[in-house]
């Protein structure tokens, strides 16, 4: 660490953890980015689908080989021989993350951010005279730093939260539990991301298989809510899918982790301190993507940091703000997928397949109401069984 003292120290190199500090070196503070890792973004744990490249690219520029995939549609294969077939142009993007967290880290270097790697964030103290003190293990050893503000984008095993009392301990019955493995070859339609869903495949999560055509690979992985998984190991699980679905499919490479779906924590700000990204479960609920909803919040809560320091009202009670602005752009949303999640999920095979059914309909007709008059009698229970599922 170059000094003893930063206007912001962001602790975790992830996207959320890259994006924020860049903003606020942007705006001309000091920013000091501490990641515990040997190398940014290494290893990859996870599926890479992320959202258009549009919204994406207000994050760059990126190098051409982030970008692995432009992502045209969704295919989903549902339970009693249904599917769905969602075009949609430009919908998303596969990244290649163990190129794209280190080129987030180097755009933030650039304009003027700190990194340092192999730097582990230890402790925090509370707020004595305006700083939060930190105390950061290195392979220098141990020193102490002192912050006016403390920005947490650790992820999902989150430490900062807790150790300033926030409740931000995963609970199981919200997390959900991933395994990717990055196979040779192009598996499944190029510029689509295809799914397995419901009860004849995985009832508490879902399968996926993403290609990544630039590197000629597929990430092919499942992911499901942990309470729920008992039985076989995920790991196990996957496995027999792979080669039920893709025999012989060679695999290069196994990562896997844990995923939050709660829906945004209730509190994740404090005193001169703000979470975000997976760390203040950020991570869309549904599908247990949280790539971009942690750059985002990256972005507004350097906003509203650089909003604390005009002002120099650096309370819990001004950084609620922060949380208000997440709410707006991703908060509400996640709300309603968990609801959705939960529906979907507590469905029998037989009226899962009904739901399908209308929302194929739905779907194949333009996305046009009239379209679920073709079968008024199961849109009627689907309707009615959602109602009940989220009163
Ligand atoms: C199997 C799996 C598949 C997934 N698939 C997708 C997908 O397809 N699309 C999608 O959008 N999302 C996916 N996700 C979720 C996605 O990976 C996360 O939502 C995203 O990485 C969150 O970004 P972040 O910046 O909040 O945290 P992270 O990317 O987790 O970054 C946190 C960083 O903080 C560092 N850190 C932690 N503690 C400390 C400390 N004390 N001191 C210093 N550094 C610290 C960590 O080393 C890490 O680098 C998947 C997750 C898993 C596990």
């Amino acid at each position: 660490m170059k000094h003893k003292e930063y206007d912001i120290v962001v602790v975790g190199a992830g996207p959320g953890g890259s994006v924020i500090s860049r903003h606020l070196a942007q705006l001309n503070y000091r920013v000091l980015l501490l990641e515990k890792r040997k190398e940014v973004g290494i290893p990859v744990r996870c599926g890479e689908a992320s959202t258009s490249l549009k919204d994406m690219e207000t994050f760059g520029p990126f190098d051409d080989d982030c970008i692995e995939t432009v992502i045209d549609g969704l295919f989903v294969y549902g339970p009693g021989g249904t599917h769905l077939d969602v075009y949609k142009k430009n919908t998303g993007i596969m990244l290649n993350r163990e190129k794209f967290d280190p080129c987030l880290a180097r755009l933030a270097e650039k304009d003027g951010v700190e990194l340092v790697l192999q730097a582990k964030c230890e402790s925090i103290s509370p707020v004595v005279s305006g700083y939060r003190e930190i105390e950061v293990t290195s392979p220098l050893g141990k020193s102490k730093i002192k912050t006016k503000m403390l920005v947490g984008a650790d992820g999902i095993e989150s430490l900062v939260g807790r150790m300033v009392g926030l409740k931000s301990l995963q609970l199981h019955q919200h997390t959900c539990t991933g395994i990717n493995f990055e196979v040779e070859g192009i598996l499944t339609e190029a510029n689509y991301l295809t799914f397995w869903q419901g009860q004849d495949f995985i009832n508490d999560g879902y399968i996926w298989s993403f290609p990544k055509l630039k590197s000629n690979t597929t990430n092919f992985g499942a992911g499901y809510v942990i309470p729920k998984s008992k039985g076989k190991p995920i790991k196990e699980v996957t496995l027999e899918w792979l080669e039920k679905l893709f025999p012989g499919a060679k695999i290069k490479r196994i990562t896997g982790g844990l995923i939050p779906v709660s829906g945004n924590l209730k509190d994740y700000v404090a005193d001169r301190l703000i979470l975000v990204g997976d760390a203040a479960h950020h991570t869309n609920p549904l599908t247990g993507g949280g790539i971009s909803a942690a750059m985002k919040a990256g972005r507004e809560g350097a906003l509203v940091i650089h909003q604390a320091f005009q002002e120099q009202n650096f309370s819990k009670a001004f950084f609620k703000q922060y949380q208000d602005r997440c709410e707006k752009i991703f908060g509400k949303k996640h709300k309603s997928l968990l609801k959705f999640r939960r529906f979907l999920l507590g469905l029998p095979k037989n009226h899962q397949i009904e739901f399908y059914k209308v929302i194929k309909a739905f779907v194949e007709n333009n996305y046009n109401y009239w379209a679920l008059l073709k079968h008024p009698i199961l849109t009627i229970k689907s309707v009615y069984r959602y109602y009940k599922s989220s009163h």
